[in-house]
């Protein structure tokens, strides 16, 4: 069957810097259906030299050494601009007859504010583009709290079934992410001590060197707890914890990551304060750098949401229960890094007890970014003549840059390539939306009412000393790096 896509937003910022980049790779990689067509749709008249010149710049741009002009040319006979209002019927209708074949496979993007994807789906409907094998995706935000995520959904759901969409989180398409899975669960070794039996506690961390800079606006909207916890850190959460799913598939694994979430210990006004720590960074340095505040960001008036936070979670499960999961996400703090640490429990009245401190314990380190890669830090046996057999720490590195090198997609080349094969493994389910937002609904509940406001961080620092002291309270500290 013949693949058609008709992509809304098809001049947009996301669609250039990350879309059409993904498309070009599939081709780049072979996987690219040689009979598609990708139509991009935008309510501001261009031409189709103008719009390829438009995709071919920012390709060059974002694919770096990627970039092959032979393949971008082939690339570009799929692609053509069209004209028009999303939300009109009449002309989705015209779009469609000029551009689509009647027994195609039609996947929409929706790379337009979720404000208008009500309006969109009833245009789709009424132009008579909706057959049961439509596909449509969506990405965050997906709403600003569960209720706004419910009437939005509510909307698509009207004319598309759970099975046709496609919630995207960009994180799952990330490869190291992906490898949760596989090392969970392929590699044996690691499954009598997956537990809070033998682990301490583990730490997720996304850590951002830019600022908000001219999104200040929807930061105030936002913060970082809806804009980073609520979708990638909770995600990263649940692979790293969900039991075995009775297989790969989409439903199988999608089953499991919402247990996870709804085993979330809740974090209310009762404990909110003891369980979360919000930031706002101020001025400082970053790479070198001065950078403003976030107040020095906007026009004046003083911020109110976090550019920052921790949380310390806890999944109440057989497996888990009593086990922290700390939670970090913050803008302008020392670098750009996402990791996964998974310190394990030390044995502490062995042979080696005096040396022992949460500074020597074995950790499962899993980079998500920049560089991909897992360490595992171990204990060894200082080399010389000291009779008391000291240790230090090493670590045995399994990076992934050799794959990387061979590597010629991203995490949307991913997702898009799943979308065209109507795999839904790697998306959200609405259940797992809705599950998380009640979850991060409950913690703003509880700043509000207890009026939690952020507290300062220096740019370029690694947090505010609030979040150093919420761990050092449990007698832990964060895996800086
Ligand atoms: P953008 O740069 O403002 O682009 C919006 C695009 O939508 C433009 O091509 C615009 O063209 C088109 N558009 C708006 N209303 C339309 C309508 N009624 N019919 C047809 N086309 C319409 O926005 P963006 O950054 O690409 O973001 C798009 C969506 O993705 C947003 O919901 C955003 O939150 C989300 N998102 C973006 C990013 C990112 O990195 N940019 C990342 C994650 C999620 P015309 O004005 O000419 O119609």
């Amino acid at each position: 069957m013949s693949t058609d896509i008709l992509l809304f937003g098809g001049t947009g910022d996301l669609a250039l810097r990350k879309l059409y980049p993904a498309f070009y790779y599939l081709k780049l990689n072979g996987v690219l259906p040689a009979d598609i067509k990708i139509v991009g749709v935008a309510r501001r008249a261009n031409t189709q030299e103008g719009f390829l010149a438009t995709v071919k710049e920012w390709m060059i741009q974002h694919t770096g050494s990627l970039y092959d002009d032979e393949v971008f040319n082939e690339f570009g006979k799929c692609l053509t601009f069209a004209q028009g209002d999303s939300t009109e019927a009449e002309e989705l209708r015209r779009i469609s007859d000029e551009h689509f074949r009647a027994d195609g496979q039609l996947i929409v993007y929706f790379s337009v504010p979720p404000s208008i994807f009500g309006g969109i789906c009833t245009a789709l409907e009424e132009g008579g583009l909706i057959k049961p094998n439509t596909r449509v995706v969506v990405e965050k935000p997906l709403g600003n709290d569960c209720a706004s995520f419910m009437a939005i959904n509510e909307e698509m759901r009207r004319v598309f079934n759970e099975n046709q969409v496609y919630r995207i989180d960009h994180y799952l398409g990330k490869e190291s992410v992906q490898n949760l899975l596989a090392l969970r669960f392929a590699n044996d070794i690691f499954q009598p001590i997956w537990n809070g039996r033998y682990i301490d506690h583990i730490q997720i961390t996304v850590s951002e060197s830019v600022g908000c800079g001219n999104r200040r606006d929807f930061y105030e909207e936002t913060g970082a707890i809806r804009d980073m916890v609520q979708n990638h850190l909770l995600q990263v959460l649940c692979l790293t914890c969900i039991e075995p799913p009775a297989s790969l598939d989409a439903e199988s694994v999608r089953t499991e990551k919402l247990k996870i979430l709804k085993c979330l210990r809740p974090i209310t006004t009762e404990n909110v304060a003891e369980l979360t720590v919000r930031g706002q960074y101020a001025a400082g340095e970053v790479d070198g750098e001065q950078v403003p505040g976030y107040n020095e960001e906007g026009d004046g008036t003083p911020g109110m949401a976090e550019t920052y936070v921790a949380i310390k979670a806890e999944v109440e499960s057989f497996r888990w229960s009593g086990t922290p999961i700390y939670l970090r996400t913050g803008k302008r703090l020392n670098a750009r890094h996402a990791e996964i640490v998974i310190t394990f429990k030390q044995n502490r009245a062995r042979l080696f007890a005096d040396q022992a401190s949460d500074k020597c314990a074995n950790q499962l380190v899993i980079n998500l970014q920049p560089d991909e890669g897992i360490k595992i830090h171990m204990k060894n046996k200082q080399a010389g003549l000291d009779e008391r057999m000291p240790l230090e720490n090493r670590f045995m590195d399994l990076s992934f840059s050799d794959n990387a090198r061979a590597k010629k997609h991203d995490a949307y080349t991913r997702l898009l390539y799943d979308v065209i094969r109507g795999d839904q493994t790697l998306f959200v389910s609405e259940r797992e939306i809705e599950a998380a937002w009640k979850w991060v609904d409950a913690i703003r509940a509880g700043w509000a009412e207890r009026d939690q406001k952020p507290c300062q961080y220096t740019a370029g620092s690694t947090g505010p000393s609030d979040a150093d002291e919420f761990m050092a309270a449990d007698g832990r500290s964060w895996n800086n790096f």
